[in-house]
């Protein structure tokens, strides 16, 4: 029998008294993730960690965590009764992915029991923002193929190289930091996980604009950086085993069940609430009778709510232990594809105006044209849906793995690009 005594409806219900007594409406910057400047990204930041403390002070932080670590033990069905009653609410949008899945999800399942009272208790006051360290300026989706270094020294590790398209390394705390410790066996046996503070000497973290003038990634250059071996995450070159449940836990996103986010504000750093609905656009751009604007927006709306209904299908039975966990790849897999999709419908609705805009428009027609320049952000981050794809084939279908030219070569090895060099 169940040891949690607080039924779903009972703690929804109090989890409603709470939100609206505590929590103000939700502002632009929650939705977007995103702000005009770095000060008030950092006056945003702030924000974040006081609005995170303040979910821990009234008893709702970390619902699915465990109680010894500071959360609450309860299921995911407590934490999605939580989500739905905190729509349209303030949140503090800057912790829940990566902070809260996949690297505090990780965190619970391979760190040590010192490195758990270390750190859950600290994400959950607001007191550390963690970010992912696996992508490299070689290839990202070739995680296992990492040339970051780590190399032993006594009880401490040096780590040297460099990770890129770090999301708010800048502003960020720690870092899970994924590193070669072992040249002479096969790429996936010589690796290992690495619990990293970003501000110290030896990490050089320089930011990249991307194309919607945003500049929120990062790349890192590691130079003799000392890591304790206390901070090593897992056993000793056996950091594949904790990279794939760091995949996993990735996969889900905001769908995680260790993730607060109001309902229907998806991952991406987008929001159905915020984003005008596609019956607006239509209306505005005067295509309310056409049948073919009629059309895309049913298609809008059915994979809207497909995606929607198979993230909950796959998330509650991987939280249930039953099915296979690969399955992840496929909500994965929908979500970027029906994210392009979705985009180039509300571009297509919009029409010219989306395609040239003025400042003022910005907010309105202006935002269907950069959410179309952006639309492959949601199949790349995260892990691309062509990898997904693999993985549904490979682990969910059985289908045989891809050629892979390095299987079972000592990873010195493997030949590699000037640049992984
Ligand atoms: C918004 C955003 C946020 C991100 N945040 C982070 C972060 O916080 N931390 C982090 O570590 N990384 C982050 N990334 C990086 C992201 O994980 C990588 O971009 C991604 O894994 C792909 O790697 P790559 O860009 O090096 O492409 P590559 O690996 O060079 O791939 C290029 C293309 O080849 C395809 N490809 C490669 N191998 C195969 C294969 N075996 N089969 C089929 N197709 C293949 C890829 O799918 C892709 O289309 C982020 C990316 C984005 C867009």
């Amino acid at each position: 029998m169940s040891d949690i005594e607080e039924s779903v409806e009972d703690f929804r219900l109090r989890a409603r008294a709470w939100i609206k007594a505590n929590l103000g409406p939700v502002q632009p910057w929650d939705l977007d993730q995103n702000c005009e400047n770095d000060e008030e990204e950092l006056v945003a930041v702030a924000r974040d960690r006081a609005l995170q403390r303040k979910l821990y002070d009234g008893g709702f932080a970390g619902i699915c965590f465990p109680k010894e670590y500071g959360g609450q033990g309860l299921t995911p069905a407590h934490n999605r009764a939580f989500n739905e009653e905190l729509a349209g609410h303030e949140y503090p949008s800057r912790f829940s992915v990566p902070t809260f899945s996949p690297c505090a999800a990780v965190l619970l399942e391979y760190g040590t029991p010192e490195q758990k009272a270390a750190h859950i208790p600290a994400i959950l006051k607001g007191d550390e923002v963690w970010v992912q360290m696996l992508s490299e300026p070689g290839g990202g989706s070739d995680v296992a193929g990492a040339t970051t270094a780590a190399t032993r020294d006594g009880d401490s590790w040096i780590l040297n190289g460099s990770k890129v398209w770090t999301s708010r390394a800048w502003w960020a705390d720690w870092g899970l930091c994924l590193a070669r410790t072992n040249w002479n066996v096969p790429k996936h046996q010589g690796l290992t996980v690495f619990l990293l503070p970003l501000h110290q000497p030896g990490i050089e973290i320089h930011r990249i604009e991307r194309l919607n003038g945003e500049s929120e990634a990062c790349q890192e250059f590691f130079t003799d950086v000392r890591i304790p071996d206390s901070d090593r995450m897992g056993e000793i070159d056996a950091g594949w085993t904790v990279g794939q449940r760091w995949m996993y836990h990735e996969r889900f996103g905001h769908n995680s069940p260790y993730v607060t986010t109001p309902e229907g504000v998806s991952g991406g750093g987008k929001t159905r609430s915020k984003t005008p609905t596609n019956v607006a656009i239509a209306k505005k751009a005067g295509k309310l009778d056409d049948p073919a604007a009629q059309e895309l927006i049913g298609e809008a709306r059915a994979l809207s709510l497909v995606s929607h209904e198979l993230s909950r299908r796959i998330a509650t039975a991987a939280a249930s232990g039953k099915g296979n966990v690969d399955q992840s790849s496929i909500d994965r897999l929908f979500r970027g594809v029906a994210g392009v999709r979705q985009a180039t419908i509300a571009f297509e609705l919009a029409g010219s105006g989306a395609a040239a805009w003025t400042e003022e428009e910005e907010e309105d027609t202006g935002a269907q044209g950069m959410n179309f320049l952006m639309r492959q952000v949601g199949c790349i981050g995260g892990g691309t849906t062509e990898i997904s794809r693999n993985v549904v084939s490979e682990r969910v279908l059985g289908m045989p793995r891809e050629a892979s030219g390095d299987k079972g070569v000592p990873f010195r090895d493997v030949p590699r690009g000037p640049s992984r060099g």
